[in-house]
């Protein structure tokens, strides 16, 4: 079980300052949540996650259903002691990996719509299917990525899996709509995931903390019937999901009009949305959690974020700069190491490069959201 306070309501926005408490431990909120996907944060072992000041991590149901599967988990004694992680932990629902395997594969797409003049579909219609799985009232059939096994997940099964995965906080199964679905595909799909949100909630017997997610798009009907619906059943905690629109504007709205829907006293996290520039933004609406894999994903590419903008180290402007990746950091990667040397191990391919970045990385995002907490508690956000 979780409990949620809100310590400090902003003057100036819907910000708020939260404490969460687990059973692993407290969470400062508004507060980033890095990507673990395979119960690993990718090139940085677990016993150096702690020092980059992430208080809690979330994993993928989808990805440890089908390696090494829940079983396996379980018998270690769930996913703390699988991955050695004391402090408190998320997995998502499978919702979205349901999604980027159908509709999001075919259209080469993510959550942020793009030009339409590359696509296979101008509109998806109700009733139409993507090509790699089929979705039905029940749940959805697919073939595992890995050995093209027959596969099927319902919001059952996910809680199933969730629960022998033993995360603090899961999440209840959805479909996350495609961008371009008719707004009679997407009333549909809307039917569909409250029904499921329900069948959740009943087959849920541990003592986890089960987010409801909030769907419906861009559609502000949708999304408003939404929020009041998923309001309604009780959840400790909700998660937006979905399709948020075509500019940072649209984001902006669809939180607008979720938000005052969800009950005060809980706490929000918005799935997979967590830009440096949308942070500030998504915590005015009154987001308390959000989770990304920017930090990391940009570290193995050679980007560090810094207090001046983002650099890429792997560029010949840095081969002979022996100053500290970024002045204002505390970091350990900066209190050692050098942009000249960052330069080299990324272009010697070193393994210790992808190390060495995404550990700062994620202190930069944990010590910028921690500057945000402060700001509200001054009421200057
Ligand atoms: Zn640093």
């Amino acid at each position: 079980m979780i409990r949620f306070e809100v310590v400090h309501q902003s003057s100036q926005s819907w910000a708020r300052v939260g404490i969460l408490e687990t059973a692993h431990g407290t969470i400062e909120t508004p507060a980033f949540v890095p990507v673990a996907t395979q119960a690993a944060i990718k090139a940085l072992p677990t016993h150096h996650i702690e020092a980059t000041g992430s208080q809690l991590l979330i994993a993928n149901t989808f990805h440890l259903h089908l390696r090494p599967g829940e079983d396996t988990v379980a018998t270690a004694g769930g996913l703390h002691s699988f991955m050695q992680w004391p402090k408190p932990l998320m997995t998502d629902s499978g919702g979205f990996q349901v999604f980027s395997l159908g509709f999001g594969r075919d259209m080469q797409v993510g959550k942020v719509r793009k030009a339409a003049d590359t696509l296979p579909y101008t509109t998806i219609e109700r009733g139409t299917q993507p090509s790699g799985l089929t979705i039905s009232d029940d749940g959805v059939h697919f073939r595992s990525p890995l050995d093209g096994k027959n596969l099927f997940i319902g919001p059952k099964e996910s809680i199933a899996i969730q629960q022998k995965l033993g995360a603090d906080i899961i999440f209840a199964f959805d479909e996350c709509t495609p961008p371009f679905a008719s707004e009679e595909y997407l009333e549909k799909s809307l039917e569909r995931t409250h029904r499921w949100a329900k069948e959740c909630q009943g087959a849920l017997t541990s003592q986890q903390a089960l987010f409801g997610i909030v769907q419906g798009s861009h559609i502000q009907g949708l999304r408003e019937q939404s929020a009041q619906f998923i309001n309604s059943l009780d959840f400790p905690g909700f998660g937006i999901g979905g399709e948020l629109g075509e500019s940072k504007e649209d984001m902006d709205n669809v939180l607008a009009w979720t938000i005052p829907r969800l009950s005060a006293h809980k706490p929000r996290h918005l799935l997979g949305i967590g830009y440096l520039d949308d942070m500030e933004r998504i915590v005015r609406r009154g987001i308390d959690l959000f989770d990304c894999t920017v930090p990391t994903h940009y570290a193995r590419r050679g980007i560090g974020f810094t207090s001046q903008g983002r650099i890429n180290v792997r560029q010949s402007k840095y081969v002979g700069d022996f100053s500290t990746l970024d002045k204002a950091c505390s970091c350990v990667i900066c209190q050692t190491y050098s942009r000249a040397y960052l330069c080299h191990l990324f272009r010697a391919k070193e393994v210790s490069s992808w190390q060495a970045l995404t550990f700062h990385n994620l202190h930069f995002f944990n010590a910028y959201i921690a500057q945000l907490r402060q700001r509200i508690r001054n009421n200057d956000l």
